[in-house]
């Protein structure tokens, strides 16, 4: 037995030196200190021996194993100790080499006009609605005091998806919504993207509008003008003057264009302005009758301003950007240029 013993422990000391990763040290430790290894082997050795001799040579047997153990734990222990370091060495990382530059991403220009305009309503008391871009007929068209025979419900002009849903050629539609979900009074705004069969240099098929919509008792044309000055010196600048001009609209009656002093030259004349002074920059009125009835309120309780505004058309006079789909192609050398 002791021979035995001897022979192993030269085995176990060599193969024990010659480890040199974890796996190696499992494979070694199934072999011959595990349950199945060849320590465990001796015991079954024991049966063998005279009786007398077992306890003696049993302690011998694991007065070695426990040494065998030991020297296993070392060899575990510095195994372990050379892969951390190892490790460590490899994922160094120079912290003094250059780093990879990212260019930070800044807001669209269409995205900042309107967060200046809701900045701007919401210190009037304004929430904003957001409708859905796919809407009915009836939201878009008829709700709104637009006859069946009115030709902006040309095929030619509307993308339509059925008989009667399509595309919202407008957010006015989300006047209606507003009239069927919310108590009177309010006043919101519904910013959004709006699509028509159009393609130029001043309209893409798809473009952005704010509709801004006031329902409450007694307010007047007044109120409107009132609005929309301080609208246009907080967008533009503080002596920015505001004019109106007697429009249609199947929706409002009376029906205004609203023009501003121009930006550029400040009302003297020149070529942004085509030696006017003034720029269009929105549809406005006060709301039809027939649309606030339309919407099961009453009229002679009810009145309402409503107003539209082209946000690209905002962002195109604001930056100076003279065509469209400069805003809309993506391209990042023209974006940069609006970085803040
Ligand atoms: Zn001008």
């Amino acid at each position: 037995m002791l021979q035995k013993i001897e022979e192993l422990r030269g085995q176990i000391r060599d193969r024990l030196t010659a480890v040199k990763s974890s796996d190696e040290l499992k494979e070694f430790f199934t072999k011959y200190l595990g349950s199945k290894g060849a320590v465990s082997d001796l015991m079954k050795e024991l049966g063998k021996l005279d009786k007398s001799e077992r306890p003696a040579a049993g302690k011998l047997i694991n007065d070695f194993k426990n040494e065998m153990m030991e020297d296993f734990k070392r060899v575990e222990a510095d195994v372990a100790n050379r892969e951390r370091a190892a490790k460590y060495e490899r994922e160094a990382v120079d912290i003094t080499m250059p780093a990879e530059m990212r260019e930070p991403g800044a807001l669209h220009p269409v995205t900042m006009v309107f967060n200046q305009l809701a900045d701007i309503f919401a210190g009037m008391g304004f929430t904003v609605y957001e409708g859905t871009e796919i809407e009915d007929d009836y939201h878009n068209f008829t709700a709104l005091n637009t006859p069946q025979d009115h030709p902006a419900r040309d095929k030619q002009d509307t993308f339509y998806i059925t008989e009667d849903l399509l595309l919202r050629t407008q957010t006015s539609g989300g006047q209606i919504h507003c009239m069927e979900t919310m108590e009177p009074p309010f006043k919101v705004i519904m910013p959004g993207r709006v699509f028509r069969c159009d393609d130029d240099a001043t309209h893409s098929p798809m473009f952005h509008q704010m509709e801004g919509f006031v329902i409450d008792k007694n307010v007047s044309l007044s109120d409107l003008h009132g609005l929309l000055d301080k609208l246009a010196k907080a967008m533009f600048s503080p002596d920015t003057k505001t004019r109106f001009r007697p429009s249609f609209f199947p929706f409002t009656e009376p029906s205004v264009e609203v023009d501003i002093s121009c930006c550029e030259c400040g009302g003297k004349g020149c070529r942004l302005c085509k030696g006017t002074g003034w720029i269009e920059i929105l549809g406005a009125g006060v709301v039809n009758r027939n649309v606030i009835r339309n919407c099961g309120l009453d009229p002679d309780e009810w009145t309402g301003l409503a107003f539209g505004a082209g946000l690209d058309r905002i962002a195109m006079l604001k930056y100076g950007v003279n065509n469209i789909h400069i805003l809309f192609d993506g391209d990042k050398r023209a974006l940069e240029q609006f970085r803040k």
